[in-house]
């Protein structure tokens, strides 16, 4: 049923134009986008085609039976020359830019400090987990990709479990709400959406940005409602409502399950497309590449370049599956506020505070959104209020009187 598409009358914030200063960020940002993709190619492909990594694996070969240190140094070495190569563009991109348009305050020092993090957790999951993928690979050459399926959604499922108590506290203080009698107030207001006995976990990110976000995190009871606490402004709560109503949809409609789901039947895809193709590419390359099975170590840019490259083609489909997600959220915190003049206005400040382009073109939208544009947020605050035509609520089941 559209039919209040023909009632457009919940509020009427207009959808701002996006400033001079927000498109040359948009701009800047797909070429930046453009070339970390590229190089994310490029780099494991050089590795390959000079006999690079071949060199690598054989320097890294410890004798007797110590494979899996083996295994370990190459994914030492090769992590480290990876990240010295894209340090630069890493740099430019988070850093420098972010800075430039004045949407970061992150000092030097926290920006170093979170890329060594980065990287030394990387290199901790890549020497605790790649060597599984090799046993794979050697005991069972025809069915690996069946088997790394499963195992990578286990980490996966392992990753996002411990995540909020083991690595995000590593980036930020995260901790309860400092502000008790707002905090009293965002619990109340949670109740009406079921969440009973919940806790609201505040972010600290005021010193490294003014930007506001907020969201959810963990699985198999770690799941929490995060908000930053720049999204924490205590005189102006109707915006910070809505946003906790936005997030409570996505806890309540269980979205971090269903993109589960979604990511572990893309995860065969993938694997198996990479088994496929991997045979085929060594098959003929394998005298440029100078190595002849998979199951050497040398053959890991082979496959990073054919995960990320399938990994690339199912993103617009996962971009779609968010977007979807984000508008249920979208529409699950109006339905619970029933406030749309707030809600609209906070994406309305988005685009004029956070250099965010409300209006992009299709290519972005189909390959980097993975939130709908905000004009079409803007538009749907301005046009839903079923509430108001005493049409029913769609999630009405979920909120309690
Ligand atoms: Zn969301």
């Amino acid at each position: 049923m559209m039919n209040w598409f023909f009632l457009a009358d919940c509020s009427h914030v207009a959808v701002p134009k996006a400033t001079e200063i927000a498109m040359r960020h948009y701009y800047i940002g797909n070429i930046l986008w453009l070339l970390q993709l590229a190089l994310s190619f490029v780099i494991p492909l050089l590795f390959l085609t000079t006999g690079f990594s071949a060199k690598l694996g054989k320097f890294s070969r410890i004798r007797g039976k110590y494979w899996f240190f083996s295994i370990a140094l190459y994914l030492l070495l090769f992590i480290a020359i990876y990240q010295l190569i894209s340090l630069p563009l890493d740099f430019y991109t988070e850093y420098v830019v972010e800075h430039e348009y004045g949407l970061s305050i992150q000092t030097l020092s926290k920006w170093i400090e979170h890329y060594a993090i980065w990287t030394l957790l990387f290199i901790v999951g890549a020497v605790l987990f790649v060597w599984i993928f090799y046993l794979l690979l050697q005991k069972s050459p025809k069915n690996w990709w069946f088997y790394s399926s499963i195992v990578a959604i286990a980490i996966t499922f392992f990753i996002t479990f411990i995540s909020p108590i083991w690595i995000d506290p590593l980036f930020d203080t995260i901790g309860p709400m400092k502000n008790k009698e707002l905090e009293a107030k965002l619990l109340a207001f949670a109740s009406k959406a079921g969440l009973e006995n919940s806790q609201i976990y505040e972010i600290k990110k005021s010193d490294e940005t003014h930007m506001a976000n907020a969201y959810v995190t963990g699985l198999f009871g770690t799941e929490r409602i995060v908000i930053w606490d720049t999204a924490i402004k205590p005189n102006d709560i109707d915006g910070l409502l809505f946003t906790l109503g936005h997030e409570m949809g996505h806890y309540v409609l269980n979205h971090n399950w269903w993109f589960m789901f979604y990511y572990s039947i893309a995860t065969f895809l993938i694997f198996y497309l990479t088994y496929r193709s991997s045979i085929f590419i060594l098959h003929h390359y394998n005298k440029r590449f100078r190595f002849n099975n998979l199951y050497d170590i040398a053959s890991l840019p082979l496959l990073l370049v054919l995960i990320n490259l399938f990994t690339l083609l199912a993103s617009p489909v996962f971009n779609y599956i968010s977007r979807d997600m984000e508008r249920e959220a979208d529409r699950f915190g109006l339905e619970l506020t029933q406030n749309n003049f707030a809600a609209a206005t906070l994406f309305r400040n988005f685009a004029l505070d956070d250099l965010a382009n409300p209006n992009p073109g299709i290519l972005y939208t189909i390959w980097r959104c993975d939130h709908p544009a905000l004009k079409d947020r803007i538009e749907f605050c301005n046009s839903y209020c079923p509430w108001e035509q005493g049409q029913p609520l769609k999630y009405a089941k979920y909120f309690k009187d």
